[in-house]
């Protein structure tokens, strides 16, 4: 690591007012058990970690992406708790929560300062595990998310210079709402790994769905069948996220980690490990490192077994992103289970591993057409390679 700038975390107590309130999956109970584990194994202290909490962004800057239309709306459910199911707002999965608009702007401005300052080299890396809100559409809340914070940040970053931006969304649903802001921008990649839209919400996101006129092969989609564990899913990031993203060579490697690509899952059906989840993003980082000088901007995302999956596979994300990995075998502090079991009355996991190997065997060493994960990564490969300049077979 050659940089001596700090990683950025974005946090606050006032971020856990991103809330859809009592019984809802989208809880920030999630946020709060992560940061406070992370905090348990000393990862947020230390002259290399900055954290810092963030404003709410203004009108201007949630309208370089969103229908000013659609911010008004906001603004109004969140004054007075009005639904405005034109906008998507009040709906189950989006229902007014108080104070809807500041905290959603909050968790935007977070992504965006950070993206800045990774571009401006005051941060070596940055993570805002409040964010990676990838369903929000230019026009509506949709599936827990009211702002695109991901894609503000992009545009963010594509208006202070930087000529080309990849996102990697490895959450369990298709990150739909980055996809659409970015279909016909040539400047940014979007890659989404997800539980196939046949059996899981968005719907979308499939091998075909491959970007617009003149940003061909700038969408890529790898719709997984459901029951992808450990050496599926690892195997398809493998076999296809370098390749693009290498060919892509963006200046800003912009990631979004939702864990809700886990077994324990409540809403979904991969059966992913937090092994198979740390792994993921010690290549994302690599990756990073490697095409683009550093500069990462590490998002956190869906996630919904809110004791004990979230916080141990954010804390991953973050002792991965602030250089101090967390050991698997690495027991879970005794102070953090205490306020588990205070405030559930159970136990909570009691080390940083669910005990897998989280190996895959490469692409390079052959496919099986008769394997419905191998099929899926050769229709993404198919799908975008040779718009990239890539062979589908060979690269
Ligand atoms: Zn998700
Ligand atoms: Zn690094």
């Amino acid at each position: 690591m050659t940089s001596s700038a700090p990683v950025r975390v974005v946090w606050s107590r006032e971020m856990l007012a991103y809330d859809f309130g009592h019984g809802h999956p989208m809880t920030s109970e999630r946020l709060d058990l992560t940061i406070r584990l992370a905090e348990a194994l000393g990862l947020l202290t230390g002259p290399d970690v900055e954290l810092v909490g963030a404003q709410e962004a203004s009108d201007e800057l949630l309208q370089t992406v969103h229908d000013p239309a659609y911010v008004a709306a906001v603004h109004r459910a969140s004054a007075d708790g009005t639904p405005d199911l034109s906008f998507g707002l009040g709906s189950n999965d989006d229902p007014v929560f108080p104070h809807m608009h500041e905290a959603s702007a909050m968790v935007v401005q977070g992504s965006v300062d950070s993206a800045l300052a990774v571009w401006e080299g005051r941060a070596e890396h940055a993570v805002n595990v409040t964010g990676g809100l990838h369903h929000a559409m230019r026009s509506s809340a949709s599936g827990f998310c009211v702002y695109n914070d991901a894609a503000v940040a992009i545009v963010a970053l594509l208006d202070a210079g930087a000529q080309r931006v990849a996102y990697v969304d490895i959450d369990a649903h298709h990150g739909d709402g980055v996809q659409a802001v970015f279909w016909d921008d040539p400047r940014v990649l979007t890659v989404s790994l997800h539980e196939t839209g046949h059996a899981l919400f968005p719907g979308t996101g499939h091998a075909r769905e491959a970007g617009g006129l003149g940003a061909e092969g700038t969408a890529v989609n790898v719709a997984l069948p459901s029951g992808t564990g450990d050496a599926g899913w690892l195997r398809a990031i493998d076999a296809v996220v370098p390749a693009v993203v290498r060919e892509f060579a963006p200046d800003v490697l912009v990631t979004q980690h939702g864990c809700d690509t886990h077994l324990l899952d409540p809403l979904t059906h991969l059966r992913v490990s937090l092994d198979g989840q740390r792994r993921a993003a010690e290549l994302l980082h690599d990756l990073a490192h490697e095409v683009a000088g550093g500069r990462w901007l590490a998002l956190g995302g869906g996630g919904y077994a809110v004791v004990d999956v979230v916080p141990r596979s954010w804390t991953h994300l973050l002792g991965i992103a602030t250089h101090h990995p967390v050991d698997p075998s690495t027991e879970v502090p005794d102070e953090w289970r205490s306020l588990v079991r205070e405030r559930y009355g159970r136990l909570g996991p009691d080390r940083m591993t669910d005990d897998r190997e989280a190996r895959f065997s490469p692409w390079a060493s052959g496919y099986d057409p008769g394997d419905d994960v191998d099929r899926a990564i050769r229709a993404t490969r198919a799908a975008v390679f040779p718009s990239l300049g890539l062979d589908p077979d060979h690269d």
